[in-house]
């Protein structure tokens, strides 16, 4: 596989970056993954928008412009043959050379990695007929969800948790409600309405959420953007969870509880329709 790093591109046994990086000792970085079918890259502009207010909440340098952004993109894909899957980019407030809490001086460059993960069929993904497990678990993460940061030590945890209990992933909860899943936005439908949490910095503002509200709202469908406790969703008709590299995946069961009919219900499956008939007209 060939990778990028800091503008280079190499095989990548020969990509290396500095144990000083501050991305590796303090989590001091910000990511996106953006989806590839046919070749071409799904919803590229929104996960353009919410790298660059990621960089900006946090302080750091923007290492490339969105056409440098692309064609990076574009060149890893064509390189490694990527028909379908996606490619993830990370950029690091760099290498200070020593260990700090303080930020180095602004000059410093930021370190970007770049590279692709092959999923051929990545659009037939048989889980979406079968639909998501998911048990739920207290969100102990911190409180700005909605930066992408590469600090994902405790969605690890708890889908590490989930699995040990049979589920396939876990929503995240707190104050009795539901945040989101450990990578992905969390959905009910009651009486036909579509019921997704507020944004806000409790969580990450999904590129795949604000599309799949978008084309709901286009298809006449009812939807309210507001927090919903665990108790609704397990009485729920239906659920799933949307994101860049599951696109829209139906949830069966919470915890104990079957959902619905315990099969992937009508409107998700419209949805993911919907959606990918979307990405796929709009791909780049
Ligand atoms: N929430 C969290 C915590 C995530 O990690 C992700 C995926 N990165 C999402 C939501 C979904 O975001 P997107 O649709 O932009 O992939």
């Amino acid at each position: 596989r060939i990778v990028h790093v800091n503008g280079r591109y190499l095989p990548e046994d020969q990509a290396t970056v500095s144990i000083f990086d501050r991305g590796f000792l303090m989590a001091d970085g910000v990511y996106e993954v953006v989806s590839v079918l046919d070749g071409r890259l799904l919803d590229f502009e929104g996960h353009m928008k919410r790298l660059s207010r990621s960089l900006d909440e946090l302080g750091m340098t923007h290492p490339m412009t969105d056409e440098e952004w692309l064609e990076a993109h574009r060149r890893l894909i064509a390189e490694n043959d990527i028909t379908d899957g996606l490619v993830y980019l990370q950029v690091t407030r760099g290498n200070p050379g020593d260990r700090d809490f303080a930020y180095p001086p602004k000059d410093t460059p930021p370190t970007v990695v770049m590279f692709t993960q092959s999923k051929p069929g990545l659009a037939e993904n048989p889980q979406a007929d079968s639909g998501l497990r998911i048990c739920t678990l207290p969100d102990l993460r911190w409180a700005r969800r909605d930066i992408k940061t590469v600090q994902l030590l405790y969605p690890s945890m708890a889908k590490m948790e989930a699995k040990a209990r049979g589920c396939d992933d876990a929503w995240m909860v707190e104050d009795g409600l539901v945040t989101e899943g450990t990578s992905n936005n969390a959905y009910i439908v009651k009486d036909g309405t579509i019921v997704t949490r507020q944004l806000s910095s409790d969580i990450l503002h999904g590129i795949t959420r604000a599309s799949v509200l978008r084309l709901a709202q286009e298809a006449q469908l009812a939807v309210e953007e507001r927090s919903f406790t665990v108790e609704e969703a397990r009485a729920a008709d239906e659920a799933f969870v949307t994101s860049a590299s599951a696109f829209v995946m139906p949830v069966v069961a919470i915890d104990e509880a079957t959902v619905g009919t315990g099969a992937p219900g009508p409107v998700a499956r419209r949805l993911r329709e919907i959606y990918l008939d979307e990405m796929r007209r709009t791909a780049i």
